[in-house]
């Protein structure tokens, strides 16, 4: 089975941020709503409790962002800000260790100021207590001294606001969900609206790419922008490489074809994922953990990165048993669902 171990530390289709990125990820960040293309209702959204905040000079709400990585909820996040004419500090879950950290950063904000916390998630219980009045009462409570001389005192912090960003909403504790007033969630893009970023990014990096070229880039990104801008530039290495430096739809097809992503945006993992399934398990159902053995990933990451998408295209599917590959998902990588239908492994459809 080890010739389906083949997933890549910096998988070119990876939603998270690879190091690849961070040269043009900053660049690229549209700074206004205007800019931000796609996810319609969530600009709406935030348009109007941007503007209601503005005009009664108070703090805009919480604000929880969820969906999956390299929707733009950072992005967003820094768009906020700069839309409200106020400061932004960023931060993650997993970066704040003791509610010391938490307090610290919550001190050093003034009045109408973002507080960024990205994969809020995986906040500890410990620091979400501190979180809790904060968020309410925009206030701190704090343990002064040790044993029977311990007291509590309250300090009193400016009215900030708490911008959340999480892939797994349903991860986070019912208490802090609570204390959200709005909650928005981002959805993969479609490939119009991710050609028009891919346009907007050739545009910002000099590329000349045709409308074309940049759809087939949006194609292939798996409805992430952080992908298609990813893509956009392993494009422009092969267009000014192998072609006249123009993004064509057929520079954009051969530079994709050779790093082996399909015309779904499918990778060699993706498509092993599926084989291993199909010639394994016949099939399906397979549990999570088994899947995450083939192919050598966390079940999280397998949940969160790569299931999301193939269920998406309809070519996997949860059952109360685990998962399986659908009749779509055979015919994809050359397999015949027929052959299957009499051992029974479609019988839930
Ligand atoms: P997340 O925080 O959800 O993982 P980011 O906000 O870091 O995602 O976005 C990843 C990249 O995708 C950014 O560099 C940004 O340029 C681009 N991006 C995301 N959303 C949009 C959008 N709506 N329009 C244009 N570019 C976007």
């Amino acid at each position: 089975m080890n010739d389906f171990f083949i997933a890549d530390e910096e998988r070119v289709i990876a939603p998270e941020y690879i190091s690849d990125d961070n040269e043009i990820e900053t660049s690229l960040r549209p700074h206004s709503l205007d800019e931000y293309i796609g996810q319609e209702k969530a600009k709406e959204n935030l348009k109007i409790y941007i503007e209601a905040a503005k005009n009664r000079h108070e703090s805009l709400d919480h604000v929880l962002l969820y969906g999956p990585p390299g929707l733009g909820k950072t992005t967003l996040a820094g768009i906020v800000a700069n839309e409200m004419g106020v400061q932004i500090r960023v931060t993650s879950g997993p970066a704040i260790e003791k509610p010391g950290d938490l307090a610290a950063l919550l001190t050093s904000l003034n009045d109408g100021d973002i507080l960024f916390i990205d994969e809020i998630h995986r906040l500890s219980r410990s620091i979400e207590e501190v979180l809790y009045p904060a968020m309410e009462d925009f206030a701190l409570d704090i343990i002064i001294g040790k044993g029977p001389s311990a007291r509590s005192i309250r300090l009193d912090l400016k009215k900030f606001t708490l911008i959340g960003a999480t892939t797994r909403a349903g991860q986070l504790s019912a208490p802090l969900r609570d204390r959200f007033g709005v909650i928005l969630r981002l959805e993969l893009y479609t490939p119009e609206e991710l050609a028009r970023i891919v346009k907007r990014s050739a545009g910002i990096l000099n590329i000349e790419a045709e409308n074309d070229g940049a759809l087939e880039i949006a194609s292939r990104s798996r409805g992430t922008p952080r992908i298609a801008n990813r893509l956009l530039k392993r494009a422009r290495d092969y267009a000014q490489v192998k072609g006249n430096g123009i993004i064509t739809v057929e520079s954009a097809q051969n530079a994709l074809e050779r790093m082996e992503i399909d015309e779904l945006g499918l990778d060699l993992v993706d498509r092993n994922l599926l084989k291993a399934m199909i010639e394994n398990y016949n099939g399906g159902p397979v549990g999570l953990d088994t899947i995450a053995a083939m192919i050598g990933e966390e079940a999280v990451t397998i949940e969160d990165v790569y299931e999301p998408y193939l269920m998406q295209l309809g070519f996997l599917t949860r059952t109360p048993r685990g998962r399986k590959v659908t009749p779509l998902g055979y015919r994809h990588i050359g397999y015949n669902p027929v052959e299957n239908d009499s051992q029974g492994t479609f019988d839930s459809y």
